[in-house]
């Protein structure tokens, strides 16, 4: 197969660090595989916030480089050692290498089978937002029954998903969302209450009988980290896993102490998704959820992947709600 494939392809390239207009579509050498890799020709690849970062430089990266590393497609090239994998498999990737592509390269390991019921749009929506989702409130902390747990941007992409796996744990969710339309879409997920960013802190203290919450999952970052403190309880979690609104400046860990015998993590997907095991076992949970109904994705939006430059407009301008995806005609 790898005789009949192109020597070049389509992709979206960042030459130099910037806004969305450095994302362009370009004639682009194919990637060579590894020994495990395989080739996937796109279907769609999903947008996650992560890009927006790699792009303006907040996390530098190497140019020029391909974007993305969520996605959906067909195998059609299969590394020397690869052993789980055949070419014609439909599979979804949260750790693929440049999706934002007509192909992209994805190691064995990485690489998640799309059951027969969901079809390939839907399948880029899942990985990278549910399995960061499931790890959160799975393993960075294990949400449970008789908890109270705030989610930051309840109407986001993760925040939807991560609404509804907390409210299927039993949990009492409270969320915020900048607009009424996103609130009353987080509601729908399962959250008992959901607020603009100012009237959090009241509504934790309402919900809580004055006590606080015991897990606050803060994706927004910069413009939240304060409140997300203040709305915990003695030894409650603060779970900062984001920066949508730019990153939290460098902290006084004393006040952990003052704010009540605090903890505060900053986790990342690599750090829960180390193997096979651990990307599959999530993966499956995710599915399993999807299939038996109680677990629902959100296409937010749908953009070409040629026109990139338009979904991280409306990702970073905060006009999108649940998964944003690119796909290829
Ligand atoms: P979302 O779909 O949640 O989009 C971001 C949302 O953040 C916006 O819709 C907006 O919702 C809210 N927001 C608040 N302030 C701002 C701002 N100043 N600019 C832009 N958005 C703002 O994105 P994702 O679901 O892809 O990601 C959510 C967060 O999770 C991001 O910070 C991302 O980096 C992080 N993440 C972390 C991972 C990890 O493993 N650590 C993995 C995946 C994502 P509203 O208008 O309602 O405020």
């Amino acid at each position: 197969t790898v005789d009949t494939l192109p020597r070049t392809h389509h992709a979206v390239v960042v030459d130099r660090p910037g806004g969305p207009e450095q994302l362009r579509w370009q004639d682009h050498p194919l990637p060579t595989l590894g020994d495990r890799d395989v080739l996937v020709r796109t279907h769609a690849a999903g947008l996650n916030f992560l890009e927006t970062y790699q792009r303006s430089g907040v996390y530098p990266m190497q140019t020029p480089f391909i974007p993305g590393s969520e996605g959906s497609g067909v195998v059609v090239a299969l590394g020397a050692d690869v052993s789980t994998v055949q070419l014609g498999d439909r599979v979804a990737t949260a750790g693929g290498r440049g999706t934002y592509a007509e192909h992209f390269l994805v190691h064995e390991d990485q690489v998640l089978p799309v059951p027969e019921e969901l079809d390939l749009l839907h399948a880029a929506a899942v990985p990278l937002q549910g399995m960061t989702a499931h790890y959160l409130c799975r393993s960075t902390t294990q949400v449970h029954e008789g908890q109270t747990v705030v989610v930051t941007a309840g109407a986001g992409g993760v925040g939807l998903l991560l609404t509804q796996m907390c409210a299927h744990l039993g949990a009492r969710v409270i969320t915020t969302a900048s607009t009424e339309q996103k609130r009353r879409r987080s509601l729908a997920a399962g959250a008992s209450a959901s607020v603009d960013y100012p009237d959090l802190l009241a509504a934790v203290l309402e919900q809580t009988d004055g006590v606080g919450a015991d897990v606050v999952f803060d994706g927004v970052g910069k413009a939240t980290f304060e409140d997300s403190l203040a709305a915990l309880r003695t030894r409650g979690l603060l779970v900062l896993f984001g920066g949508a609104s730019g990153q939290v400046p460098p902290f006084d860990l004393q006040r952990l102490n003052s704010g009540g015998g605090l903890y505060v993590t900053r986790p990342s997907l690599t750090h829960y998704t180390r193997d096979r095991e651990e990307v599959r076992g999530r993966a499956d949970e995710i599915f399993t959820g999807l299939k038996d109904g109680w677990l629902r994705l959100t296409v937010g939006e749908t953009f070409e992947l040629p026109d990139a430059a338009s979904a991280h407009r409306a990702l970073e301008g905060r006009g999108t709600t649940g998964k944003v995806l690119l796909v290829l005609r």
